[in-house]
């Protein structure tokens, strides 16, 4: 993953090539502007899908990683959805 401190532009901060496990040659870029859009390309990466994302409340409704577009009026939850952590279990245990 390429972390970078620009967008990549006025609506991109981060974008992820993900293949086929037959396939060599997954990789993303990222920008640093939001902590949040490593999180979330690092999940393409480990097999996480933005269906999978939900809204959560800690004091205030925040957004898990994989939501595709964040909406300014919730905040980020900083962590996966339960589904999403156990996809990126079932991508770990195939690699194994
Ligand atoms: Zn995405």
């Amino acid at each position: 993953m390429l972390l970078t401190n620009d967008s990549l532009n006025e609506k991109t901060l981060g974008a992820a090539l993900v293949r086929q496990p037959s396939q060599i040659g997954t990789f993303a870029i990222a920008s640093l502007s939001s902590y949040a859009t490593v999180g979330h390309e690092i999940g393409h990466l480990l097999g996480a899908k933005h269906e999978d994302s939900e809204v959560q409340y800690n004091g205030w409704w925040c957004e898990t990683y994989m939501t595709p577009q964040g909406d300014s009026m919730k905040s980020n939850c900083y962590t996966y959805s339960p589904a999403n952590r156990e996809n990126i279990k079932n991508f770990l245990n195939s690699k194994a």
